[in-house]
């Protein structure tokens, strides 16, 4: 006998568990999780940070729409801070000052930013190599603790009354009787009205598996290794720091630093795993920009930044099916972006306005890749 609710979300990541936090308030909701524990891909791989600098206007505005979740959560949300202020450093060489000035202008509106000199820069972050011309510093940006905010939000979901079913690997999805019958690899069963497709990685193959149009997605794997910081370092003074090109970020990370060469590698969706080659060039770039030694790299992995072939999220009901909702394309802000992302999907769901002023419906329906995928 199948187990009934009202929604399915398949997806036990942030995009999932953030929707049914807030799905869950008004309906019977139950997440499908194909691994043992939630965000055990790209939402417990990521490099945490809520800043301005990632994506375009629109992932700025959707960044801006959720900040206030993360300065204030919901009462009983999470005992521990979801975050704590790192600074956001951009820095460039001399050669690179015209794409530094129309990053400060595309960020003005967003953030408060300090623009700095040489002796600014390596005042904030004295690893930078002095070709660090130029630089300029959201000192308001923030670091996530993803375990908290994950945590937060299968909390709410689970005092709302719903569950999170792990070990559920969805294997097969069709319509029958009006509603989406869902089994999982395991065996069991589930039924719904609706399904909300939130694979993230997986959401086209999802989609595929109910008989619904892909939107194209592309997964794209990004390395992360962490190795000793130089002794005498105050660690927590460090900023966030990133080449104003997409070369290279670092950070502290648990008494150590971490660092990411920024690759774009495509990949099927899989539990990615580092390659040498990414892992040697984090080191490489590390030791181009600044002065650490790279001698030995203490850990490393690597995470899938999923994207739409316009790289903005898709959120909003199939075209060409009934009540197949997807939540994907999260790319590298599905984190900033989760508690935005999840009030639109209650949104369209429940029928009640838009709820974002400055981006549009149509700027993130699924609908606008239709005859577009392969
Ligand atoms: C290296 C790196 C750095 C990043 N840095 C940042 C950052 O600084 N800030 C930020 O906001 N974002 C960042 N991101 C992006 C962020 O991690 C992602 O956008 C976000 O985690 C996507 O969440 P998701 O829930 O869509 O995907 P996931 O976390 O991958 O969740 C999807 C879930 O669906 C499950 N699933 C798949 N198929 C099935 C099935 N058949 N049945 C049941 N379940 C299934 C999977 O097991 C998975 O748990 C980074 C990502 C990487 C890799």
């Amino acid at each position: 006998m199948a187990q009934a609710a009202d929604i399915l979300i398949i997806g036990g990541g942030v995009a999932g568990l953030s929707a049914a936090a807030t799905l869950s308030r008004r309906a019977q909701v139950i997440v499908l999780e194909a691994e043992e524990q939630i965000g055990f891909h790209s939402s417990g791989r990521s490099a945490t940070m809520v800043h301005y600098a990632l994506g375009d206007r629109v992932v700025r505005e959707l960044t801006r729409a959720s900040r206030a979740f993360f300065d204030a959560p919901p009462e009983r949300f999470s005992d521990a801070p979801l975050g704590r202020t790192v600074p956001l450093l951009v820095h460039a060489r001399e050669e690179e000052l015209d794409a530094l000035d129309a990053l400060q202008a595309d960020l003005a509106p967003f953030a408060t930013l300090d623009r700095l000199d040489r002796d600014g820069v390596r005042q904030l972050c004295p690893l930078l190599r002095d070709d660090a011309h130029y630089g300029i510093a959201d000192r308001g940006a923030l670091r996530l603790d993803p375990h908290a905010l994950l945590q937060g939000y299968l909390g709410q979901l689970r005092r709302n009354g719903g569950e999170l079913k792990t070990g559920a690997r969805v294997a097969a999805v069709e319509r029958g009787g009006g509603r989406w019958l869902v089994a999982t690899e395991g065996g069991e069963e589930f039924s719904a009205s609706m399904i909300v497709n939130a694979a993230g990685s997986w959401a086209d193959a999802i989609a595929r598996l109910a008989g619904v149009s892909e939107l194209g997605l592309q997964p794209l794997r990004r390395t992360i290794v962490t190795f000793d910081a130089p002794p005498g370092i105050d660690l927590d003074a460090l900023p966030f720091a990133k080449t104003i090109g997409d070369e290279l970020y670092f950070a502290a990370e648990s008494g150590r630093l971490f660092a990411s060469p920024m690759d774009e590698v495509p990949s099927e969706p899989t539990d990615a795993q580092p390659d040498e080659y990414e892992v040697a060039l984090a080191a490489h770039r590390m030791e181009e920009r600044t002065t650490v030694k790279v001698d030995r790299i203490h850990s490393r992995w690597a995470g899938l930044r999923t994207f739409t072939p316009d790289r903005h999220p898709a959120v909003g009901f199939a075209a060409d099916a009934n009540n197949f909702f997807w939540l994907a394309g999260q790319g590298g802000f599905g984190l900033q972006t989760s508690p935005a992302m999840a009030r639109i999907a209650a949104a369209l769901i429940a029928g009640d306005p838009w709820p974002m002023t400055d981006v549009t419906e149509a700027e993130l329906s699924p609908t606008r890749f239709l005859g577009q995928a392969a």
